[in-house]
């Protein structure tokens, strides 16, 4: 089918498409069209990756838009928002306006209704939901991406019901569920009334193979030889050989896939010898300005490592890597300026980073659960292989497994090559989803009896999949019990209410749990104040002050963030609820991810746990309650990374102490700040005394500073390590940039004028230009 004969699209859409080079429908979107998808027909497709998923979603999507209708398009990572928003924006010449919306649980987005696409994550739509944004049921058109992530035990069931919600709310919705090939994808379809299209086919023919001794063997038979030094590795070799093309054109990129970051570091450094070779004189000076741009990110090791492997023309991508180095790097290798990355596999499942060689180094994984090495599962290997051929540049895409021994190949051939990918299952019945879920179901209106609550239920995949209706109202009637016991909802004869803390916790998008738990500490608090107080004072005041006092009246910053290993005294501002306490309270909460225990940390924390333990906001568990202990000591190992935070540690002490990267950092980070901000509207609502100590360590955890800086880090621009600067050099605070010497800040802020004026501006002082302003004007103590 021609782009060209598509009707209904807003005018000027099928031109625009043929000026893209996008004259003829792949067939799977051709079927789609001819299933009723420009028409307003729900339907599953269920292909594989790179085979035009996303013109299939814009079809749907406009084709409703020009009925006078809306769309919603959810994304399974933040990541992809705002590549998905880019993209989409080329239809603003067309009259279509496109918004994304991905922070903040707990507001409604009201501006959103002006949009016509709407991009957002599942957790993000599901907290609309509840918030009740005035423009959910104005939505025609919701789409999907990767709907197999149904499967996820995690953020399967938001997906699950947040669908079914949807739908609720307008039954006549459109609903474009986009899949990657799995077992189930018709059970899929059923759940959803919705026609599937299921299809192998590929724009760009995908060779799979094994690669062993010397040679790959694909499964059309055919051998690629690739000799393998004696002494060196399988990988570099399979690198180098994609790289070995017959002129320039055929220089051939490559994913590695491996296990952990730690392998994907190491990788990386290997392939960066391999790749070091084949780069031109000129990449070699675009690689070192993206070096620099990538230092320029954070100084931490994890940054130092990422730009001395891309000035080489190789990189890794992790979970753990700062969102500006995904960019960098992913910008960088479809340009093909990189020329291998090493990546663990949430880059299989995320952006568009097509290769023309994919190698799967580990097809195994250390899980925790299992209690050993786990094989990947076919779904997410046949996903890594699918990046392998770039359209336009590639012949076909080559995807290797490695085997050392006959038997591994055999085996690599029938788990991953042979096989089909897994069926999809439900995870809605477990307690934690479902915790979550029935309150908010509740609360937002959606249900009002124990009857009405199981018929929603009946809407959703699981419904569809299961034949033990029993197990879901043996789970249902648990949960309600736990959410009545506290005080969440209430029974009035049939009928069910959230209370109003109830009301506040579905808003604020928080398990009920967490919840639960943050009430209970924060009444502790109350309970315990005055007696914890004495005690707390009583401790500092026994032990000797690590501080100086400067004559000046404030402690050296420099001393405090480095000498304070962080192991130090209590605070010393001796107010309660202390952060520590209000971290490891946050922390305890299954909304947060706790690092960790690795060997020896059990006797490091519990020693901490001692000595801090007037600060910690409940019972220590007995030690011999072994699992709730060493949660309690995870917590609090997880706290100490928020305390080092915000005692101003450096980012990369932290990485190194706890062992993680810099976007760990930032993701505790946020989480904790978000948890923070929902325990400060607990405890006003619930009138505890503790709503300003919170409000504290939230700000402080924002910042990642001591109090005396929240003033001057909050101006835009600042940030901790320019605050501590500032301050150090007697400008203290907002009204102190207003009115300090211009060449004492410009001293303070080594000399950057441009940045010294933007935050003069922040801080709203009249005349912030630094044009004139002389900096060896400033008096010596002013240049830290
Ligand atoms: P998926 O979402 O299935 O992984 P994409 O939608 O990202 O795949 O499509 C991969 C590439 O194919 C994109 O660059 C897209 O522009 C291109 N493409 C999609 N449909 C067509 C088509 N009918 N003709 C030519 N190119 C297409």
């Amino acid at each position: 089918m021609r782009t060209a004969d598509l009707t209904g699209l807003p005018d000027g859409v099928t031109d625009a498409l043929h000026d893209e080079g996008i004259e003829e429908l792949y067939p799977p979107q051709a079927e789609a069209v001819e299933a009723g998808l420009t028409d307003g027909q729900s339907l599953v497709a269920a292909v594989p990756t790179a085979s035009g998923k996303t013109l299939v979603a814009e079809l749907a999507m406009l084709s409703s838009i020009a009925r006078g209708g809306k769309a919603l398009y959810i994304v399974p990572l933040r990541a992809l928002a705002s590549e998905k928003k880019a993209e989409f924006e080329r239809w603003e010449e067309f009259g279509i306006t496109v918004g994304v919306s991905t922070g903040n649980y707990d507001s409604t987005s009201e501006w959103l209704s002006s949009r016509d696409i709407i991009v957002a994550t599942s957790e993000k739509v599901d907290s609309l939901v509840r918030n009740n944004a005035s423009w959910m049921d104005e939505l025609t058109c919701v789409v999907s991406d990767e709907v197999h992530l149904v499967n996820d035990r995690h953020r399967g069931p938001t997906l699950e019901v947040t669908l079914a919600k949807l739908r609720r709310l307008n039954p006549s919705l459109q609903v474009v569920a986009l899949s990657a090939t799995v077992g189930n994808a018709g059970e899929v379809a059923d759940w959803l009334d919705a026609t599937l299209v299921q299809s192998d086919w590929r724009p760009i023919d995908l060779k799979m193979g094994v690669h062993i001794g010397n040679a790959i063997n694909f499964d059309d038979g055919s051998q690629r030889e690739v000799p393998v030094a004696k002494g060196d590795r399988q990988a570099p070799a399979l690198v180098a050989d994609a790289l070995d093309g017959d002129d320039d054109d055929d220089q051939g990129s490559s994913l590695v896939f491996v296990n952990s970051r730690r392998n994907a570091e190491s990788a990386a450094r290997r392939m960066a010898g391999v790749t070091d070779e084949y780069i031109t004189g000129v990449e070699r000076g675009e690689l070192a300005e993206l070096a620099a741009e990538i230092r320029d990110v954070s100084d931490t090791e994890t940054s130092d490592n990422l730009a001395n492997v891309v000035a080489k023309g190789a990189a890794f991508h992790h979970a753990g890597l700062a969102a500006e180095h995904r960019t960098l790097v992913e910008d960088a290798f479809r340009d093909r300026l990189i020329k291998c990355i090493c990546a663990t596999p949430t880059l299989a499942a995320g952006v568009n980073t097509p290769s023309r060689r994919v190698i799967v180094r580990d097809w195994q994984r250390y899980d925790g659960d299992y209690g050993g090495m786990k094989p990947l599962e076919v779904l997410e290997v046949h996903q890594m292989m699918g990046r392998a051929g770039r359209p336009g540049l590639d012949p076909y895409g080559e995807a290797v497994l490695l085997a050392s021994d006959v038997d591994t190949r055999d085996e690599l051939f029938e788990r991953y090559i042979w096989a089909e990918a897994e069926e999809v299952y439900s995870k809605l019945a477990a307690e934690p989803a479902l915790r979550t879920h029935l309150l908010a179901t509740v609360a937002s209106g959606f249900a009002h009896t124990r009857e009405g609550l199981l018929e929603f239920l009946d809407q959703t995949l699981y419904a569809t999949q299961t034949d033990d209706d029993q197990r879901l109202e043996q789970v249902t009637d648990r949960v309600l019990n736990y959410l009545e016991v506290n005080g969440f909802i209430e029974f009035d004869n049939q009928t069910i209410r959230a209370t109003s803390i109830g009301h506040t916790v579905s808003r604020l998008y928080l398990d009920p749990m967490s919840a639960a738990e943050i009430i209970d500490g924060l009444e502790w608090a109350a309970k315990s104040r005055n007696e914890k107080l004495r005690e707390l004072e009583g401790e500092v005041e026994s032990k000797p002050k690590k501080q100086r006092e400067e004559p000046g009246g404030f402690q050296r910053a420099s001393e405090m963030a480095t000498s304070d290993d962080g192991d130090g005294p209590i605070e010393t501002d001796r107010t309660y609820p202390t952060a520590l306490g209000l971290f490891h309270l946050v922390c305890r909460t299954p909304d947060m991810y706790q690092l960790y225990l690795k060997s020896g940390d059990r006797e490091t924390y519990t020693e901490l746990c001692y000595e801090r333990e007037p600060e910690l906001l409940g019972r220590v568990p007995s030690e011999y309650e072994d699992v709730a202990f060493e949660d309690w000591l995870s917590a609090l190992k997880t706290a100490k990374l928020l305390e080092d935070w915000t005692r101003e540690v450096d980012e990369d002490r932290i990485t190194d102490r706890y062992g993680v990267g810099p976007g760990d950092i930032r993701g505790k980070v946020e989480t904790a700040q978000w948890l923070l901000g929902a325990a400060e509207r607990l405890a006003s609502e619930l009138d505890l005394d503790s709503a300003l100590a919170v409000r504290e360590a939230k700000k402080r955890v924002e910042y990642g500073v001591r109090d005396e800086l929240l003033d001057l880090a909050g101006v835009r621009g600042v940030g901790r390590k320019r605050a501590r600067r500032l301050f150090e050099a007697g400008i203290e605070t907002r009204a102190d940039l207003r009115e300090a010497p211009k060449a004492h800040v410009l001293a303070a802020l080594r000399g950057r004028r441009k940045t010294a004026e933007n935050i003069l501006e922040a801080a709203g002082r009249k005349d912030p230009s630094m044009d004139d302003v002389d900096e060896s004007d400033a008096p010596d103590d002013a240049i830290p």
